[in-house]
């Protein structure tokens, strides 16, 4: 236990230390298990972020989006989370500098073929409020960056975050999206759901993304309840992701088939509004990839309703064959 600690400290706040009391589910994401030393022939970096990096801190993997890290720094250190190595070992601990920015910046200028910017970490809002604005402000300004996503677990995690005065001056930021993550339906307690509405009601669109997690909320019952409760809120869930091939987290992994099953339950149970893509990012920066259920059969395309095969007239018109 030692070692494990001393690799991956536990960090905790007061709030999710209250709600880990309440909930097993919850406790999982953050109390330490000695599987995470099992690594089998698991990188530290697995989804080469590290060589898809054209300036420091921006990570350059798809044509047309890239994710700036503002900071190794979190509310709380989740044990599944995919960049341990950026807290590993008391790997040393940064928030972005200026000089970096100005870099970033031109980067983004030279490169207008990307449009959109994903804020994350860590997680940004660790920052101070004037600190997440400027960052914001200036790359939603550079180049030709059109929408800037705030990557931030402070919903679920220090629902206290989100005041009134940091929306507010987020809400004026032209194409900002807001991305959270919730992964169980405990998290969503009368300060998260506060937190939430907060970024809503001020015009701020809200995504949620979450991580499919053995023993945790790799079920169709717990899932569900989750995402009926986010869209409630107006929160669309957007990504529910495979476990990342990442060093420290394979207990966590349930398969692809455990997703399938899970998105095959919901096309019979859940409204596509509370329907997330479920993806996995493919090992050395090969990206991500959206797996759905197989519907197409020769006999046509398997019903939402029925689960029998039904043909369409016009399918295949075009010429192709019926896929
Ligand atoms: C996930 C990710 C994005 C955003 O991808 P979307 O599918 O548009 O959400 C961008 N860059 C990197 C490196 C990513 O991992």
């Amino acid at each position: 236990m030692t070692e494990l600690l001393r690799r991956y400290p536990v960090q905790l706040n007061s709030y999710c230390k209250a709600l880990s009391g309440r909930s097993s589910a919850v406790a999982k994401l953050y109390l330490p298990d000695l599987r995470e030393l099992e690594n089998p022939g698991l990188e530290a970096d697995g989804l080469a972020e590290l060589e898809q990096s054209p300036v420091p801190n921006l990570i350059r993997r798809y044509r047309d989006r890239a994710v700036l890290l503002t900071t190794s720094e979190c509310f709380v250190r989740c044990r599944f989370c995919f960049r341990k190595r950026l807290w590993a070992d008391g790997a040393a601990r940064f928030s972005l500098s200026d000089e970096n920015l100005d870099q970033v910046c031109e980067w983004l200028d030279r490169n207008r073929e990307v449009d959109d910017i994903l804020l994350s970490g860590g997680d940004p809002l660790v920052l101070n409020d004037d600190r997440v604005v400027h960052l914001a402000t200036r790359i939603r300004a550079a180049g030709n960056v059109r929408t800037v996503r705030i990557c931030s677990r402070a919903p679920a995690v220090e629902p206290r975050r989100i005041t009134e005065q940091l929306t507010e001056r987020l809400s004026v930021i032209d194409g900002l999206w807001f991305v959270t993550h919730f992964n169980h339906p405990d998290e969503l307690t009368p300060e998260s759901e506060a937190a939430l509405k907060r970024l809503v009601s001020h015009g701020i669109p809200v995504l949620n993304q979450s991580v499919l997690l053995k023993g945790v909320n790799d079920d169709a019952e717990t899932l569900r309840r989750l995402f009926k409760g986010l869209s409630a809120l107006r929160v669309k869930p957007h990504y529910l992701f495979h476990i990342d091939p990442v060093e420290g987290v394979s207990h966590f992994a349930t398969g692809v088939e455990k997703g399938l099953a899970i998105l095959e339950d919901f096309r019979y149970t859940l409204s596509s509004l509370a329907t997330p893509a479920f993806a996995i990012d493919l090992p050395r920066g090969a990206g991500k990839v959206v797996l759905v259920p197989d519907c197409a059969g020769k006999n046509g395309y398997r019903s939402s309703v029925t689960g029998e095969y039904v043909d369409h007239p016009l399918a295949r018109t075009g010429g192709g064959q019926r896929r």
